[in-house]
């Protein structure tokens, strides 16, 4: 038998719809041939009739929108990978789900669909999804197979793209139809109001690996959407894979309904108070980790903004680790020597001026000690989820009383540290109070931005 060929490729990432720092090349990162493959880390050695045909994987810390231009050069990249295959027989699609850009409605499935026209009809497509992705009509049209992952904080990445490559490599050799069922869900919540390791989705997402058990169902899925996209198509989704239609539409509207049904009760896994008051509550004695979750750059916001910093100054609280804050310009202001820096944030147009006691240089990183502060200042955006992250800054956690992370839920790491901790609900473009996010283009109605509607679904 001739081998099967599996080619992979995808873009990666989340746009608040507002932000003003558009994604462009600089912002990507490619993963492509050996690396994508030891990235997907697949036990490839397992199928040995099939060739797998690593493209270009394009991935990005989530921001604002994607340059349009640069987003077709990306397509084009890729189709001019696939030109050089002949009879491709599944193409493997990795991708977040909530990408934006101006005037493309729906960027993912235009990209798949673009492929996918590529490629002969008897091809068959997976998709590997993020769970605040969106679903549209185009996407499930164009592609026989769907994962995404049940995990949130993510730690079923590689899980979920072995789903996607397992149900695809199935159709491949066994030729068996999927049909893919999705039913919209009115509601779109944050991820921090949504975290799988709290109910209610706790159980919401344990409860579809019951129904993956069910004869005629191959893969259930949910996803909660993205908040911060002032999109159309943004809005949570129950997507089945399945071989017994019948049974898979109505699993797929036992889900969609099992997220609504629990819609008030998706509240914040951690306490969330204003600025003001998150400092009064913190017990001096015990060490605390803050969450400054309104400019939180692994949900889309720039990372740059100050205002925990000029709290903290103004108020002459100490002991205090800011990890971090994204601030180019401070590196030349460094350079120059001075006792006093100025530091300016664009986005909220404040700046404060403060001393400086001692600073030194590490890893595109500049740590500057202040006041019995230390502030982290980053010459990329950068999020610090992992102890490492510290470690190789030769920063000690212990030696601070509090510690301020641009973040909203905290990473699973942090999180063993066992500390006090509390969200801060700052600005900014991925703020948390969304009576404060602008709601022009969402479908209406859809919860917590309209509450008292009904949902018409029946089982
Ligand atoms: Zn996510």
């Amino acid at each position: 038998m001739d081998k099967k060929k599996i080619f992979i490729c995808g873009i990666s990432t989340e746009c608040c719809s507002y932000s003003t720092l558009i994604q462009d090349e600089n912002d990507f990162e490619i993963l492509s041939d050996k690396k994508l493959l030891k990235y997907i880390d697949f036990n490839y050695s397992k199928y040995k009739n099939i060739t797998f045909m690593p493209s270009k994987f394009y991935r990005s810390l989530p921001g604002g929108p994607v340059d349009k231009k640069f987003f077709l050069k990306i397509i084009q990249n890729i189709i001019n990978d696939l030109k050089k295959h002949t009879s491709i027989d599944g193409i493997l699609f990795l991708m977040h789900g909530a990408m934006y850009v101006k005037s493309i409605n729906d960027p993912e499935g235009f990209f798949i669909k673009k492929i996918r026209s590529k490629v002969s009809k008897n091809c068959k497509i997976s998709l590997s999804y993020d769970l605040h992705g969106h679903m549209t009509d185009t996407i499930i049209k164009n592609i026989d197979y769907f994962a995404a992952y049940k995990t949130a904080p993510h730690i079923d990445v590689k899980q979920t793209y072995s789903r996607s490559i397992k149900m695809l490599i199935n159709g491949i050799l066994k030729n068996k139809k999927n049909h893919i069922i999705w039913e919209k869900i009115p509601v779109l919540v944050s991820g921090e109001m949504s975290s799988t390791i709290v109910e209610p989705c706790k159980k919401i997402y344990k409860n579809l690996n019951i129904f993956n058990k069910l004869k005629g169902i191959n893969d259930c899925n949910l996803l909660i959407g993205y908040v911060w996209a002032d999109t159309n198509r943004a809005t949570a989704s129950a997507i089945v894979n399945c071989t017994d239609v019948k049974i898979g539409k109505r699993i797929c509207k036992k889900i969609a309904l099992s997220y609504w049904n629990n819609r008030f009760k998706l509240v914040y896994d951690m306490k969330s108070y204003n600025l003001n008051k998150v400092f009064h509550l913190i017990n001096k004695k015990k060490f605390t980790i803050l969450a400054d979750s309104g400019d939180n750059p692994t949900a889309g916001g720039v990372g740059s903004r100050i205002d925990v910093l000029e709290h903290v100054f103004k108020n002459k609280i100490e002991n205090t680790l800011f990890a971090g804050i994204y601030n180019k310009e401070i590196f030349r202001e460094l350079k120059n020597k001075k006792n006093k820096i100025v530091i300016k944030d664009s986005i909220s147009k404040k700046k404060i001026f403060i001393s400086i006691d001692k600073f030194y240089l590490k890893n595109d990183n500049a740590i500057v000690i202040s006041n019995n502060n230390t502030v982290i200042f980053t010459k990329y955006r950068k999020p610090f989820h992992y102890l490492s992250d510290f470690r190789e800054l030769n920063i000690n956690l212990k030696k601070y009383k509090i510690l301020i992370v641009k973040s909203g839920y905290l990473s699973p790491e942090l999180k063993k540290l066992k500390a006090d901790n509390f969200m801060i609900l700052t600005d900014g473009f991925v703020t948390q109070d969304f009576k404060r996010i602008k709601n022009l283009f969402r479908e209406k109605p859809i919860f917590p931005f309209q509450k008292n509607f009904r949902y018409n679904i029946a089982i």
